[in-house]
């Protein structure tokens, strides 16, 4: 029987981890992958101690911080995906793996984080990676010269939309509300540009191409009118959503399927279940916080279970 199971393997995870391993926790870290979400980007310029590191090179620090404090206590399960978690009877805890491995612990850390919100029309899956993307810091440069639309008006619609005026032809940003959520002063470095093209209250309702994606339909919402802009790039900036399925039904979650955690400790609903990073409903997604928020949790696991 295991003191702990890690689910995630990013910067919450592998802090937890280190710090379990540090404390002798007989611990197992389950994850898909070492690294998290900001394994693609280009120049990481805020992860305290690196004024610039690129995400590939963190992900390669933060395994080999790992493999230098495995073995001994800390047992690592690397490409294995958690599809369920469970309570026992006894009060214990089992996570099953998609393998059908499962592993017993007396407490849980859930750091699974977040994926990139999908874009919901037909088509779209079709085309991703063929002119659907999600990551406009890795794909960008290859849409140089081409007309590109951004699906989204937050801050992360029109930050993408910033980069991609670097390069692209024209960029279109396409929103579903009248309102942007993006701050106004990134609205309008936007909008002073001259290739851009700004349009409001539409839905997307079709990815359409051949081989690649050659444009986007969609819906004016003020007209009801289907309308087509011709686009070789459709970047999605629709929100993340927390990797959060195997807790369902366990612990509470939000109204977005983000796990409920007490700030202070990083507890969730339930008794021996803690929880940490962009998994949670904490309001800001950063590097440094989902690694503090991990430690914040470990130390109160490790008192946690001295006391049971
Ligand atoms: C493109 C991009 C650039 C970013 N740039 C920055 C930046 O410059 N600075 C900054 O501070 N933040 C940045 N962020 C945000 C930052 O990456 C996140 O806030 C941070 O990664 C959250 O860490 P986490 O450990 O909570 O989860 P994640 O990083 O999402 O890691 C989740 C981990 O859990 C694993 N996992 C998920 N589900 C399962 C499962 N069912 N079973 C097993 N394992 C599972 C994954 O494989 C992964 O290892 C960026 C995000 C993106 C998308």
């Amino acid at each position: 029987m295991n003191d702990l199971i890690i689910i995630g393997g990013g910067p919450a995870g592998v802090a937890a981890g280190v710090y379990a391993a540090r404390k002798r926790l007989k611990t197992v870290l389950i994850a898909e992958e070492v690294g998290g979400q900001s394994v693609v980007s280009e120049g990481i310029e805020n992860w305290i101690g690196s004024p610039k590191i690129h995400g590939s090179e963190l992900a390669r620090l933060f395994r080999a911080h790992l493999d230098a404090v495995k073995g001994g206590t800390l047992e690592l399960a690397l490409h294995e995906r958690v599809i369920s978690l469970a309570k026992k009877d006894d009060g214990t805890f089992l996570a099953t793996t998609k393998n059908g491995t499962e592993y017993a612990a007396r407490a849980v850390l859930v750091v699974s984080g977040a994926g990139r919100r999908k874009l919901d029309v037909p088509g779209a899956a079709k085309f991703e990676n063929k002119g659907v993307t999600y990551c406009a810091s890795c794909d960008g440069p290859l849409f140089a010269d081409m007309d590109v639309v951004v699906v989204g008006g937050g801050n992360a619609g029109f930050e993408t939309a910033l980069q991609l005026l670097a390069y692209a032809k024209s960029v279109a940003i396409i929103h579903r509300h009248q309102e942007f959520k993006a701050d106004p002063v990134t609205v309008e470095k936007v909008a002073a540009h001259q290739n851009i093209r700004i349009i409001r209250h539409a839905e997307p309702v079709e990815v359409v191409g051949e081989q690649f994606v050659t444009g986007l339909k969609y819906k004016n919402k003020d007209t009801d009118a289907i309308e087509e802009l011709p686009v070789s790039g459709i970047f999605v900036e629709a929100g993340v959503m927390p990797n959060t399925d195997f807790a369902e039904g366990l612990v509470e979650l939000d109204a977005v399927k983000r796990i409920k955690a007490d700030p202070h400790n990083q507890r969730t609903s339930i008794e021996g279940i803690w929880a940490a990073g962009d998994c949670t409903d904490e309001l800001y997604h950063q590097n440094n916080i989902a690694a503090g928020d991990g430690v914040k949790a470990l130390e109160d696991i490790y008192l946690w279970i001295k006391k049971h």
